[in-house]
């Protein structure tokens, strides 16, 4: 029998190799169906993120990022929210084809999330040691003693001080920063292909936040796992994030490499997100906010939803719902992975 070797996938581990597709997103649509009428959450999204890659989805809240980000995990609210067109391949299968319990396997094993907050996804009556363990006893079969020896293995991993002493301790006995590396531990521990992390340190301080970010990072370089981060924080994903998906009122309204939207966007909305960073050279400067609220899905204004906050919209912007169009440069060559949702992306990028 002749043996088929895949150059995408390691032999020694079945692993993507890095830049392979892990999962795209394709023109998937989610409404939710409320008494006041159907709000439409998630509005022909496209993405996608490869082994050893990071993505950050950028929002604020109602933009559709985490009912993405929920679609894919499969752990959407149905009813009352519903699926209405769209894939989502996994390694080239569409999940949205696949029967729950082929779902419920990837779930943890393949696919795992980390959640902003630690302290109710964790159980406060089981000491995290056991929590840890559990992964490896539900899913691999180890023994008491082989699951408490990994979870001390996986609390030194996410750089738990004292955690052979501390492997009995109860999640209230831990701070903020150390149960979020807790829940990091736990998305680790059956070696996903893919991690989404939903607004991961939202409730830490600064600090905090970074040191528990550069850990996201660090593992998942070693890992090759693909990364899906969501937050509606730009501050927090310039140094980890490979590329970025701007999402607002259910679409993405820009995609770009990271550096390249940090120093240029092209489009209007990821602009005053910038501009909204609080920097350390503008101390004692009123912070700028984008005037106005992201929109109420059910009266979704009409043409692009961001008009009515926007500086520069037209009578165009007011009828006509923006494509995401191929971004280029002055020379009006291509630049790969750019694309903006702006009737005037020209003059945002180059004006
Ligand atoms: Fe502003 Fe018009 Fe661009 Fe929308 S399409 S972001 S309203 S300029």
């Amino acid at each position: 029998m002749t043996t088929v070797i895949d150059p995408k996938v390691a032999p020694e581990s079945g692993r993507l190799t890095p830049g392979t597709p892990l999962l795209e997103v394709k023109d998937l649509h989610v409404e939710f169906v409320t008494r006041d009428g159907i709000a439409k959450a998630v509005n022909g999204v496209n993405y996608s993120v490869a082994a050893g890659e990071t993505l950050a989805v950028l929002g604020e809240s109602g933009s559709g990022k985490s009912v993405t980000a929920q679609t894919i995990m499969g752990i959407l609210d149905m009813p009352p929210g519903r699926i209405t067109s769209g894939e989502i391949l996994f390694r080239g299968q569409d999940m949205l084809k696949m029967s729950n319990e082929e779902r419920r396997k990837l779930r943890g094993r393949k696919i795992a999330m980390i959640f902003q907050d630690a302290l109710s996804s964790l159980n406060p009556v089981l000491s995290v040691g056991y929590q840890l363990g559990e992964m490896f006893r539900v899913h691999q079969g180890a023994s008491r003693k082989e699951a408490k020896a990994r979870a001390i293995e996986l609390m030194d991993r996410v750089r738990i001080p004292a955690a052979k002493q501390r492997v009995g301790d109860y999640p209230h006995q831990f701070s903020g920063g150390m149960r979020q590396r807790i829940m990091i531990a736990m998305a680790l521990a059956l070696e996903p292909d893919l991690i989404i992390a939903d607004e991961p340190t939202t409730a830490l301080d600064v600090t905090v936040q970074a040191q528990v970010m550069d850990l996201l990072a660090e593992l998942q370089a070693e890992f090759n796992m693909g990364l899906i981060l969501i937050t509606h924080d730009l501050g927090v994903v310039a140094d980890v994030a490979d590329k970025i998906a701007v999402m607002y009122a259910g679409r993405i309204v820009e995609t770009a490499p990271v550096h390249e939207l940090y120093a240029n966007p092209a489009h209007p909305y990821t602009k005053g997100l910038l501009r909204s960073i609080p920097r350390l050279d503008q101390k004692g400067q009123a912070l700028y906010a984008i005037k106005g609220l992201p929109p109420n899905l059910l009266k979704v204004p009409a043409g692009c939803a961001f008009n009515p906050r926007c500086e520069l919209a037209t009578d165009l912007c007011r009828t006509e719902i923006p494509a995401l169009h191929q971004v280029m440069d002055k020379n009006d060559a291509e630049i790969a992975g750019r694309a903006s949702a702006c009737h005037l992306w020209k003059e945002t990028l180059h004006g």
